[in-house]
Parts: structure tokens; sequence; C-alpha cells
């Protein structure tokens, strides 16, 4: 069994960003050597988040409003008076820390139209996403 690791470094260039990971980590997954296995893909973060859906401009700015509406930027949280951007970590709750998805023929099991995402919510800022490739060559 094979065990692999690689830590991705992605610099958000706004304060809110969807940032299309795929290809880095599909990357990740060829250089760990596993033919048959799992990638977790996991952000270190509080203010960030992973998640799967198609790349489409768009879309993204729906998912933008989206946050806005369920998640206001301003809506008088506690923790705001510690750290200005408690809409950010509880966007990045709703979202989660990271992804399993299998692997095989050395490839991610992604479906025709699903990218992978890191999230940002508190940007812009150096990041890191680590992607662990566990398996069988
Ligand atoms: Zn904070």
């Amino acid at each position: 069994m094979k065990s692999f690791l690689k830590e991705l470094a992605v610099r958000t260039g706004g304060r809110v960003e969807f940032r299309d990971i795929t290809r880095e980590v599909e990357e990740a997954i060829r250089e760990s050597g596993v033919r048959s296995g799992i990638a977790i893909i996991f952000t270190p973060h509080t203010t960030t988040g992973i998640f799967l859906n198609e790349d489409e401009s768009v879309l993204k700015r729906d998912l933008e409003k989206t946050m806005e509406r369920l998640i206001p930027e301003k809506g008088g949280y506690m923790h705001d008076e510690v750290d200005y951007n408690a809409y950010a970590h509880l966007r990045s709750i709703i979202l989660g820390a990271s992804l399993a998805i299998p692997v095989e023929n050395g490839r991610p099991m992604l479906g025709a139209w699903q990218s992978i995402f890191l999230a940002e919510f508190d940007g812009p800022r150096s990041r890191r996403v680590y992607v662990k490739v566990i398996g069988s060559d």
C-alpha cells in the first residue's frame, strides 16, 4: 500500500473566491503512483471550505449570492467583536473542510461536470490544501 501527501499552495485573489483546484489534485494523484485507492482533499483553515460542483462562472456568482443571503457578511455576529470575519467561519462550517474521492486507474472518479473547489471567504490570503492519497499501485 502506498501513502502519499502533497501540500498545494493557493494564493487567493479576492475576499470571496471559488477556486478550481481539480488540475492540481489530479497532478498530485498522478505523482502519488496510486492506481486504486482514495484521495482526501483537506484545507486546514477555519475560513475556507472544500466542495465539488460545476466550474461555470454564472453558477459561481449564484453561489456567492446564495451564501450572502444565507450567511450575510454583516450579520451582527458576536465573533465580529473579536475578529471581523464571523460570516467567513460560519460559511466554512456549512461547506466543510474536506472531501474523500475514490481513485481508479490513477484518476479521481469525478463526474463529467464535477470540479474540486477551494472556497475562500476571508481573502486574499495564502492558503494550503493537503492532498492525501492512499491505495495500491
Ligand atoms: Zn475569526
